[in-house]
């Protein structure tokens, strides 16, 4: 699943494709995609894309205000999951066997595209929603502060008195937004913590040295455009490079590049784990 360097690539890519562009008509071919609480997309027409945000793993599209319209649309969100995927073609490009939605978008200089939603899995959700609907999201609501940009001694706070494990406590969308499977165990690797460890064991040195690994991680991520482990693809069809770069996922059985033990494969939080025994305490 794409966390949150892979959604905030999909943001950075999707942004020059429709920033500015007015949606003029939507066709939903999955009625399913379609999150229960949303507005209809046809709240969407005449409304203009005034830029690509991400919230955790939550894409979302900004509409232009609607001026004194509060029940009216304010944004997109678009909830990937597993294989969902944004990207933008000609009007001559017709849906294929994934397409869940598409819509047809007007440039600011007058000409046309159509955005697609695909979704080969279907898993992925799509909510149009003002400021009162996601207030009545229980997913939005409770999620978690942003990683980056988080001080040290919030971070802590989060963790201080939490009975379950440390991974437990990164992978919690409540506690913090945005981190998967991928993130937890690489930061956890950079930080010499064992994931099995009680959240609210760890120093407040461990703490700091847990989050600084973590906007480490997430950020050097971003720069090489997420990490495309099965069909993650940007805005612009490109795969990321970050997975080049693991140090613990996917790697069990392999020999750790700190300290050349060999990686071994746990199950912590219900995940698969690769951890280093040696690194890791
Ligand atoms: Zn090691």
């Amino acid at each position: 699943m794409p966390e949150l360097p892979e959604v905030e690539t999909v943001a950075r890519t999707l942004a020059p494709h429709v920033q500015g562009c007015r949606i003029e008509d939507s066709r939903l071919l999955r009625p399913g995609s379609l999150h229960e609480l949303s507005l209809p997309l046809s709240r969407l027409h005449g409304r203009s894309i005034a830029g690509v945000g991400r919230r955790g793993k939550l894409l979302l599209l900004h509409l232009e205000p609607a001026t004194g319209q509060p029940e009216e649309a304010a944004c997109l969100v678009v909830h990937l999951r597993m294989t969902g995927r944004l990207m933008t073609w000609p009007t001559t490009t017709e849906p294929g066997r994934h397409t869940r939605c598409l819509w047809e978008l007007r440039t600011p200089e007058g000409t046309c595209r159509r955005l697609f939603f695909d979704d080969v899995r279907a898993f992925g959700v799509l909510l149009v929603a003002n400021a009162a609907i996601l207030q009545r999201w229980d997913f939005w609501r409770e999620l978690g502060p942003e990683p980056l940009g988080l001080a040290v001694e919030d971070f802590a706070a989060l963790l201080a008195g939490r009975g379950g494990a440390i991974k437990a406590a990164l992978l919690d969308q409540k506690v913090l937004a945005g981190i998967g499977n991928i993130y937890a165990d690489e930061s956890l690797f950079r930080a010499g913590l064992d994931p099995r460890r009680k959240a609210g064991s760890l120093s407040a040195a461990e703490a700091a040295r847990l989050l600084h690994a973590l906007q480490d991680v997430l950020q050097l991520s971003i720069a090489q455009c997420g990490s495309s482990i099965r069909d993650y693809r940007d805005a612009n069809g490109d795969v990321g490079a970050f997975q080049n770069s693991f140090a613990v996922y996917g790697r069990a059985g392999q020999t750790c590049q700190q300290c050349g033990q060999t990686l071994e494969k746990i199950r912590v939080a219900g995940r698969g784990t690769v951890i280093c025994p040696h690194c890791q305490g």
